[in-house]
């Protein structure tokens, strides 16, 4: 008799304890659920410069706000490589703002947004990147995030925000995989190339035509002109090469 009791108290605590974990569910549909899904991912990785002097700093910051309100990201590595992480990575963080890449909005719905504790004028240290790459190696894997969609904060915002400076080492990144860099020995564009679609094709968001050059400028050449540069056409073709030679993302 006791154990029935003690069984009765069980499946009570059950009901409540699946209550409190179920999802909500809409009522003006009946409910047939499915077992093929998973939790919502990321798609692509931002990433920041603190524009801070140490980590330590940054951190208090991103657990709090900073002059424009509350503000976070998924990650922070320090100068001397250590990586903290602040957000899981299913939640969304804070730390895209306003922004537009490939025709999408709100980035920090769809990202992973890791800051480098860097000032914005310093290089980025050998042990930070190399943190940097092995965090990427991961999270491109583990998340199945695709390699060249890897940009930085600039990238997104272009009329906002500059970060990660020129300093930072596109091409090291490209090497291991991440992101795009135009191919050795290009050619020249074809005639009648049109280098303002190409572009668009990239991800940048044209509603400001130069900010969008200075921030090519900065993640392709390490300077931030606003106006186009000879060269720029025959990069930009090869970009659009590559993207257009890149698999299919799985339908999954
Ligand atoms: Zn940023």
């Amino acid at each position: 008799m006791k154990s029935v009791r003690l069984l009765a108290v069980l499946l009570g605590l059950l009901v409540i304890s699946a209550c409190a974990t179920a999802p909500p569910r809409n009522p003006l549909a009946d409910w047939r659920p499915s077992p093929n899904h998973e939790p919502r991912r990321a798609r692509m990785v931002v990433i920041h410069h603190t524009a801070m002097r140490s980590a330590e700093g940054a951190l208090l910051v991103l657990q709090t706000r900073n002059s424009g309100g509350r503000v976070s990201s998924h990650y922070l590595i320090g100068e001397d490589g250590r990586r903290y992480q602040l957000v899981a990575e299913q939640e969304r963080a804070w730390h895209a703002g306003s922004s537009r890449w490939a025709g999408m909005d709100d980035i920090n719905s769809i990202s992973i947004g890791i800051e480098l504790d860097n000032d914005g004028s310093e290089p980025f240290s050998d042990a930070q990147i190399g943190s940097l790459l092995e965090l990427l190696a991961d999270l491109t894997d583990r998340l199945g995030i695709q390699p060249h969609l890897v940009v930085g904060h600039g990238d997104v915002a272009p009329t906002k925000k500059d970060d990660p400076s020129v300093h930072f080492p596109w091409q090291r990144l490209a090497q291991a995989g991440y992101g795009l860099w135009p191919r050795e020995a290009v050619g020249p564009a074809p005639a009648g190339f049109d280098a303002w679609a190409a572009l668009r094709l990239v991800g940048y968001d044209l509603r400001d035509p130069q900010a969008a050059l200075a921030a090519f400028h900065r993640h392709f050449r390490g300077r931030q002109d606003r106006e186009w540069l000879e060269g720029d056409a025959a990069i930009l073709h090869d970009l659009q090469l590559q993207l257009m030679e890149l698999p299919q993302a799985t339908a999954e």
